[in-house]
């Protein structure tokens, strides 16, 4: 290693190069790092060369073909969208879930259903500190994950909040987390840094998000204080199919601004250009928006869901056992369309 330690290392190759996709793992595993408004900042400098952030950053070289034969089911591996042990399109069976949720409410019933099964003590899920502002939070049995349902489109670090709860009493933690989050949390269950081993430990179930790409705080924060008074009256916000070219920002009052992609992409972290996992490949199971011959009207309120390990599957199969999700027949070209997405993401990640 050229530099001096680990922190200058990551300066340098991730934080300088824009790679950094503020997934926070580097936080709260060593003092030299903080989340902060977006940006990842190096407190000061450490002379370790074989620092726990250089394991487990999403960012730096990583094997993730190797890595995914090492976590997965060999036979279940596919290499447009990783492991699929089961396809479906579901939603949560609640209405009060259903109508406060992104989608059909299938992450917020299962994350649900893993806290009241005991599978998980504490869930990390994102919450907002302000206006498009999220970070992670952290809600226990007591708790109400409905309450923070919804995607929010500006990275929310939740890595940095499970490093966190790992050093707290909580045993068993359940992660709603993006792609790249994902892959930093295998990354963790392979580390031989003994913290981070003691911390990957408290981790039983991995949620994993479809993304596309997320924005950066500021350039979205600028573009939305030019179409809207007051950032605070935006309720939600969603990206349809690519057939409408549009970011949708829905406020209080009912109105819905449409805001063609073209004027969007500029707000685009230009870490997740070089990103080329869709689905989340590293999760339990993974959850998206679905897509169905209805059209988008009827879609918005399902999700399409990859299940990836004995993990995922205990949990889809409990939640239909106790009628938590509602299943619905999976259109035959589903999977093929979902992988050939995956794949075009693939293809244009920038290296
Ligand atoms: C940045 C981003 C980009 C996405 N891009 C796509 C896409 O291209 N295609 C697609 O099909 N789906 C995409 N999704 C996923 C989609 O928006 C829904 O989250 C998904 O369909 C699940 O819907 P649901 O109704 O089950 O979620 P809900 O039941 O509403 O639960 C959503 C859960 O996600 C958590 N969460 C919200 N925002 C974040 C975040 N930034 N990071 C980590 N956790 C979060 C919430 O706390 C909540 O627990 C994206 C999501 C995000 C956050």
């Amino acid at each position: 290693m050229e530099e001096r330690g680990a922190t200058q290392f990551l300066k340098k190759h991730v934080l300088d190069a824009e790679l950094c996709t503020y997934c926070g793992a580097c936080v709260n595993i060593c003092p030299h790092f903080i989340a902060y408004h977006d940006r990842i900042i190096v407190r000061d400098t450490c002379d370790r060369t074989e620092g726990g952030c250089i394991d487990i950053c999403p960012r730096l070289e990583t094997d993730y073909s190797n890595l995914i034969r090492r976590l997965f089911d060999e036979k279940d591996i596919t290499p447009e969208v990783g492991a699929v042990k089961a396809f479906y399109i579901t939603r949560a069976a609640d209405e009060a879930v259903q109508r406060n949720a992104q989608h059909g409410g299938t992450v917020t019933a299962l994350i649900r259903l893993a806290l009241e099964e005991g599978l998980i003590d504490t869930a990390v899920l994102s919450g907002e500190t302000e206006p498009l502002r999220p970070a992670g939070v952290a809600v226990d049995r007591t708790g109400q994950p409905g309450r923070y349902s919804k995607s929010r489109f500006v990275v929310s670090p939740n890595v940095a909040a499970f490093n966190e709860l790992a050093q707290t009493e909580a045993a068993a933690i359940g992660m709603v987390v993006t792609p790249c989050q994902a892959q930093a949390l295998a990354k963790m269950r392979v580390s031989k840094n003994p913290r981070i081993q003691t911390n990957s430990k408290k981790e039983r179930l991995v949620i994993g998000l479809f993304c596309g790409w997320a924005f950066s705080h500021d350039a979205l924060s600028a573009l939305l204080a030019e179409k809207l008074d007051d950032l605070s009256s935006i309720i939600g916000m969603d990206i349809p199919p690519s057939k409408y070219h549009v970011l949708d920002v829905f406020t209080a009052d009912g109105t819905t601004i449409s805001i063609s992609l073209d004027e969007v992409q500029k707000c685009v972290r230009p870490a997740c250009r070089s990103c080329s996992d869709m689905t989340a490949e590293f999760s339990d199971i993974s959850v998206g928006s679905a897509r169905l011959p209805e059209g988008w009207e009827e879609a918005r309120s399902w999700n399409q869901v990859i299940v990836r390990t004995d993990v995922g599957a205990q949990l889809m199969d409990l939640a239909r056992s106790r009628g938590l999700l509602e299943f619905r027949e999976v259109p035959e070209q589903n999977l093929a369309n979902l992988k050939k997405a995956s794949l075009n993401k693939k293809k244009t990640a920038t290296t």
